[in-house]
């Protein structure tokens, strides 16, 4: 997919029985889906699963061989839906995405799926993106599993498992005829380890099989009456099912220690975090012998009562470790323990926190405080509390020495995104117009909330800016600005933004950042891109899609171009013209056009050809140290020096050499009628005679307006 290459990863799948399988924890999911026998798999991409999506879509030959069909689906929703193929059909299939977002765009798929229930294997590979590294609101797919009844797997981190988990977890879903979950976290999908392969397995149904004749049933209908029968049908059958199953094939795990009279119950995706800090506490070893039993969680709902209980027996407190909040799973504990009318203290929130990701950190200092708290038999208290000190001791004496200095680096526009000279020129437009409140979007665009631009009032979700506009757009003196890419554009801003406002004559602005990908979740393509997934070429576009819907007034101009966007969106603003005003800033990813850009650079250079490359620098004498175009325009590689002019105290404005040569810097310089420092400069890579010639003409005529006599080689074009 895109300009990256998935060659090696292809292989890693092609490998068969008696093959040792070596990679990463979400490319050993994509194998296990292949050894399943799925004839159907889709999803959306979105950081930790996009690997799994960009590796399926190059393996489409592979798939093809196999009689699979993979689709990349225009939204989370359609990739849920999918899976309606599993409902009348023996037939297995497996979606994937990024949780909790794309569970709550697929959730009305999800609920209808899970009351029809299935006949053929549905599994929904979650990529569970919560924690320090997250890039969303901070939520649970725990309660997407509990309100529809579908069974939540969190395998332990670690290949064989995780392999193991999806597999079964096929057999799960047919045994219960209900769709399961295999959630991963971000850590999961990037272990890495190793696990025997065995074949793909070809689907028994497939376009080199199909099915002879449609089947139909009312009672997998969503519509009462069948609804009710169905709902009796997700109790009194499937979650039996599922217990007995989960148990039969003991998909949970208990690791034996010899501190028997206390115990851990921990979901399985945090099995390596506690062990790492039983290790670190001097309570288990780096090979997975524990002193302290534990019960690792690898299905999380349904929740297996007789195994707590078996497990509780004898032992006076338990520890649950489970992250995030609320405590579903320290709840059920409680239940489940007082059913079973076992006393056993059971420890959780009290000890480690409600929130946030848990840590090698966070999980070290609450399982010390259960240790000191539960005073187990046969442990020596003391050593554990030296060895927790020990651990944080460093920790604190850094932190103490810094004094908080450490800044905080949020993430931000690549070098030459063309995302950042829209917000340049809506900051110019604002100038004139005044301060407009901007319903933002996801999408890099986001950034545009960071500083230097600090743009965008809201954000309610992935395509939503425009139709988030539509409350306060009515209460605002001047109009409303709202922003979605075209990533979002396709996902739902087209029907649930734009057919919205024109549905109801919204008199309101819209930009729309046409980068070419969804370059934030890794470049994956769209609708409008030149082709589909698999390669298949395109005709999507935004421009005939907004004249389907009923807009009017369409400008579509270069992101890169301040000046003319500036003036558009003054206009856009100001006009008498009632209605949706929408504006398309057309600019290809600047980070996949250098991906693309580099290796043919890189070819030519081998060649022996001539390469020129642009770059932006700005005239030390003329910078006045004022920075306004750092503030207008915020790329990393505009940054400041010291002042080389011993007069002058001021730092100056300095591009550094990761410059692109995007030139929104002279466009801003223009724009913003700033100093006249900025100059492009272009460097010519293996010169032909007519380069040397121009060049030595060039540096006599500067030299003559040298005071010294001496050419100044930093400007204009250089020749190497
Ligand atoms: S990935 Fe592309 S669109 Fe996103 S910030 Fe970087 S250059 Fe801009
Ligand atoms: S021209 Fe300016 S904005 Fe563009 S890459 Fe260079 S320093 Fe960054």
């Amino acid at each position: 997919m895109a300009e990256r290459s998935f060659t090696k990863e292809i292989a890693l799948l092609e490998l068969g029985e008696g093959n040792t399988f070596r990679g990463e924890g979400i490319l050993a999911v994509t194998k296990a889906l292949l050894q399943s026998g799925v004839s159907y798999l889709g999803g959306y991409q979105g950081a930790p699963v996009s690997h799994l999506m960009d590796v399926m879509a190059d393996a489409n030959e592979l798939l093809e061989d196999l009689g699979i069909h993979f689709q990349a689906c225009a939204s989370e929703a359609s990739a849920a839906a999918m899976l309606g193929a599993s409902v009348n059909y023996p037939i297995r299939g497996a979606v994937t995405w990024k949780s909790t977002v794309g569970t709550n765009v697929a959730s009305d798929a999800l609920a209808n799926l899970a009351s029809s229930g299935v006949k053929g294997g549905s599994v929904i590979i979650i990529g569970e993106d919560y924690g320090e590294g997250a890039s969303i609101m901070q939520e649970r797919s725990h309660a997407f599993a509990m309100k529809s009844q579908i069974w939540l797997l969190d395998p332990r981190p670690n290949l064989p498992t995780i392999v193991e988990t999806v597999e079964k977890a096929f057999e799960l879903s047919e045994a219960s005829n209900t769709p399961v979950m295999v959630e991963l976290r971000i850590r999961a999908c990037h272990v890495t380890g190793e696990f025997e392969a065995k074949a793909n397995q070809a689907p028994t149904y497939s376009r080199k099989n199909p099915i002879s004749e449609p089947s139909f049933d009312f009672g997998n209908i969503v519509l009462p009456p069948s609804t009710y029968a169905q709902e009796k049908q997700k109790i009194e059958v499937r979650m039996p099912a599922a217990i007995e199953f989960v148990k039969k094939h003991k998909l949970n795990e208990v690791f034996d220690g010899g501190y028997d009279d206390i115990g851990i119950i921990a979901q399985g995706g945090m099995y390596n975090a506690v062990m790492r800090a039983l290790a670190e506490l001097g309570l288990a070893d780096a090979f997975g012998n524990t002193e302290v039993p534990i019960y690792a969680m690898n299905v999380t709902y349904p929740i297996i009562d007789d195994e707590i209980s078996a497990f509780c027996v004898g032992k006076r407190a338990v520890l649950v470790v489970e992250e995030g909040q609320p405590d579903y799973i320290e709840q059920a504990v409680n239940v489940a323990l007082r059913k079973a009318d076992l006393n056993t203290q059971v420890v959780g929130k009290d000890v480690l926190p409600m929130a946030g990701e848990y840590t090698l950190e966070v999980v070290v200092t609450g399982l010390a405080k259960f240790i000191e708290g539960s005073v187990p038999r046969g442990v020596d208290i003391e050593s554990v509390s030296q060895a927790l000190h020990a651990l944080m001791t460093p920790k604190k004496m850094a932190a103490e020495l810094l004094g908080g200095l450490v800044p905080a680096r949020p993430p931000g526009f690549c070098v030459g995104c063309p995302e950042r000279p829209v917000f340049s020129a809506m900051k110019l437009a604002q100038r004139e117009v005044g301060d407009v409140h901007i319903s933002s979007d996801i999408g890099c665009h986001t950034f545009s909330t960071l500083p230097p631009f600090n743009m965008g009032n809201t954000v309610l979700g992935y395509g939503l800016g425009l139709a988030s506009s539509t409350g306060i757009a009515p209460q605002m003196g001047r109009r409303v600005i709202s922003i979605m890419g075209d990533g979002g554009f396709w996902h739902n801003g087209l029907s649930s933004g734009i057919s919205n406002a024109i549905f109801n004559k919204d008199d309101s602005v819209l930009i729309v950042m046409k980068n070419g990908y969804s370059a934030a979740t890794g470049h994956q393509h769209l609708p409008s891109s030149d082709v589909n997934a698999k390669g298949e070429l395109l005709d999507g576009s935004i421009e005939e899609a907004l004249a389907g819907v009923g807009v009017k007034w369409v400008r579509k101009l270069r992101s890169y171009g301040v000046a003319k966007m500036a003036e558009t969106l003054k206009d856009a603003l100001t006009t008498d013209e009632k209605g949706l005003k929408v504006i398309i800033a057309d600019g290809e990813c600047m980070l996949e056009q250098q991906r693309r850009i580099k290796p043919m650079t890189r070819k030519k250079l081998a060649a022996g050809e001539r390469v020129v490359r642009t770059r932006f620098a700005i005239d030390d004498d003329v910078c006045t140290g004022d920075h306004a175009c750092i503030r207008l325009s915020g790329c990393p590689s505009l940054t400041i020096k010291p002042n080389p002019n011993p007069l002058k105290s001021d730092p100056v404005a300095h591009v550094d050499n990761n410059c692109v040569g995007c030139g929104l810097c002279g466009e801003v310089a223009h724009a913003a009628i700033l100093c006249p420092s900025f100059f492009r400069t272009e460097t010519v890579q293996n010169p032909k005679a007519w380069d040397r010639a121009m060049h030595t003409v060039r540096q006599r005529v500067i030299s003559w307006f040298q005071i010294d006599g001496a050419a100044d080689t930093s400007r204009g074009v250089t020749v190497t």
